[in-house]
């Protein structure tokens, strides 16, 4: 299962979906080895979970972009987009950094339940 955030952009609207490889959160979070999201990222882009993602994204008009390749971004209206999820109030971590910065994201929207 592909974990995508979505991202409007604060400055002119376009938006953005977001796909983050497990091995890429655990890395950020801290919260398990980047080997343990390997395996998991492997099985996504082979069964095809990816790919549809990227498909949903474009289809609706989205720009679809996978955060281990880009964590940042500058939108085409010049606004300059970061798609780290630590750098966004609603992934707990330490007080500093919850206290909300200026990204230029509206936070990103609770993902849906797993399963
Ligand atoms: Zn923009």
């Amino acid at each position: 299962m592909a974990l995508v955030f979505t991202f409007p952009c604060g400055g002119c609207g376009r938006t953005y979906s977001v796909y983050y490889p497990k091995s890429l959160l655990y890395e950020l979070s801290g919260s398990a080895p980047r080997e343990l999201g390997r395996q998991e990222d492997e099985d996504d882009l082979r069964s095809g979970a990816v790919e549809a993602a990227r498909k949903r994204a474009e289809e609706s008009g989205k720009i679809f972009v996978d955060a281990s390749e880009q964590l940042e971004r500058v939108c085409a209206c010049g606004k300059k987009l970061d798609f780290n999820l630590l750098h966004h109030p609603r992934v707990p971590q330490s007080k500093e950094l919850q206290q909300r910065r200026q990204t230029g994201l509206i936070p990103f929207p609770t993902p849906t339940k797993k399963p």
